[in-house]
């Protein structure tokens, strides 16, 4: 049980994953038990909860190793049974080849389940980082689906959720599946950029450290290589032309340090020593972070010889969320340097807040590769643009269709809800129940509990089935 935590359901996961699999291969020739190990490992190390490592361990039984999510839940919890069919669920919805009407109704299938929970996301990631690196063994034509569907799901996924390292590993492992000629092309034209960028890059290293040392600053400096992936979608730019000469950041500098204010304190000195350029400038993603989360302070200087280069600033705990996304992310809002109990997360680690900014973000994700020809044709995505998502104050992700009214929303939540509908707020504010509701809202319904029954005029503007035969129901009689 290496590296795994010391706990009794995670023993007994173990155990229980392994003999379902006896005697099963993989692709590879390994068992198919080092696949779950491995998983249950990756989560370990993004420090998540017990309950989500039991889940990891557990991940691929129903699937492949005969057991049923009944045994699953009578033998480790409700909760570690939810993750498992979440993630089992996931599994089963393929992406490729499949007619767009389906794709996209898988596709918010998926969605659906993981905004119930976001650690069937963080497992499923995990899951697919594995399968990643191990997809070598398969047949070519398992290659190109996995490898294509990592580079349009899950890798924004990943970026969605703040993983940023995460990401960029997954497409740099799908590249060579997906477009092998494009891959050779970047490989053989960056080759001797790339060493002639971290020869330079490592001498700049050493220039700044000296500099750190004679200001007093405790710093870390670690040189870094662009991802192969992200070179090419670069070198696409219209404004690169495919031309290697204009891209500064094959290597580039990172520099960790204990507190925000040595940031700041660190720009100093780096602009001391070398002129940050003009044109691209200083971006202060600490005083202002990105929609995701990532912090850091990033700046462009002429180094030495007058070359680019492209340096990062930011706090070991920063660095850790951009590594470790969401994980860490919520893991710091909640007390450092602790790892995750399960009691933690019933004291309110997935609190409503949390997860409700969490399925917003899902939200969000969604508009945005709903708009973007960038991973996908928007045209495929055209049908997830008649669907919205809104959420109760709890942080429940409800699934309607586009114009639904409180009203709607009521009825799917429940039957009774919505006939003792008095009021509605969106977002905190009270609207009108005929108000059409929009993707990412926060609907609160309040009721009159002496109010009998639906009103009759409420059929002028509902839109789902189930709203309009509840209050028909009602006004028949
Ligand atoms: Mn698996």
């Amino acid at each position: 049980m290496n590296k795994l935590p010391k706990d009794p359901l995670i023993q007994k996961a173990y155990v229980f994953a392994e003999k379902s699999f006896i005697g099963q291969k993989r692709f590879s020739g390994d068992p198919v038990f080092s696949h779950s190990l491995a998983v249950a490992l990756l989560l370990a190390e993004w420090r998540l909860d017990s309950t989500s490592i039991v889940a990891g361990l557990l991940h691929d039984v129903v699937e492949d190793g005969g057991k049923t999510i009944e045994q699953i839940r009578s033998q480790f919890g409700d909760q570690v049974g939810d993750l498992v069919w979440g993630v089992t669920k996931i599994g089963e919805l393929k992406f490729r080849g499949s007619d767009e009407e389906v794709f996209v109704e898988n596709l918010r299938k998926m969605l659906v389940v993981m905004a119930k929970d976001l650690r069937v996301v963080l497992i499923k990631l995990a899951d697919r980082y594995h399968n990643m690196q191990t997809l070598s063994f398969l047949p070519p034509e398992k290659q190109f689906r996995i490898a294509k569907e990592t580079l349009e799901i899950y890798a924004p996924m990943a970026e969605r959720l703040g993983i940023g390292e995460l990401k960029g590993k997954l497409e740099d492992l799908a590249f060579p599946y997906v477009y092998p000629k494009e891959h050779d092309w970047v490989v053989n034209l960056s080759q001797d950029y790339f060493q002639k960028a971290e020869k330079q890059i490592s001498q700049a290293k050493e220039d700044l450290k000296k500099e750190f040392k004679k200001e007093n600053i405790k710093a870390e400096v670690h040189g870094r290589r662009k991802h192969l992936y992200s070179l090419w979608r670069k070198l696409l730019r219209p404004e690169i032309n495919k031309d290697i000469n204009k891209i500064y950041d094959l290597a580039a500098l990172r520099i960790l340090v204990d507190e925000v204010r040595d940031c700041y304190a660190s720009l100093g000195v780096v602009h001391k020593i070398w002129k940050p350029v003009p044109a691209i400038g200083i971006r202060d993603f600490i005083a202002q972070p990105k929609p995701n989360g990532y912090r850091s302070i990033h700046t462009t200087v002429f180094g030495k010889d007058g070359r680019i280069i492209e340096i990062q600033i930011r706090t070991f705990e920063m660095h850790d969320q951009a590594e470790n996304g969401v994980a860490a992310h919520w893991h710091y809002g909640q007390q450092k340097n602790t790892s995750l109990s399960d009691k933690k997360i019933e004291q309110g680690f997935f609190a409503p807040d949390a997860k409700l900014s969490w399925v917003k973000q899902l939200v969000s994700w969604q508009k945005e590769i709903a708009g973007s020809h960038e991973y996908l044709e928007a045209l495929k995505f055209d049908a997830l643009k008649h669907r919205i998502f809104v959420f109760s104050p709890k942080g429940d992700v409800y699934d309607l269709p586009v114009d639904a009214t409180p009203i709607d929303f009521a009825y799917a939540v429940h039957t009774s809800l919505g006939d003792h509908t008095a009021g509605a707020k969106v977002d905190g504010k009270m609207v009108q129940l005929n108000e059409p509701l929009k993707s990412g809202q926060t609907v609160e319904i309040i009721i009159d509990k002496n109010k009998k029954k639906p009103s009759r005029d409420w059929l002028n503007f509902v839109v789902t089935q189930t709203a309009k035969k509840e209050i028909q129901k009602h006004s028949k009689t």
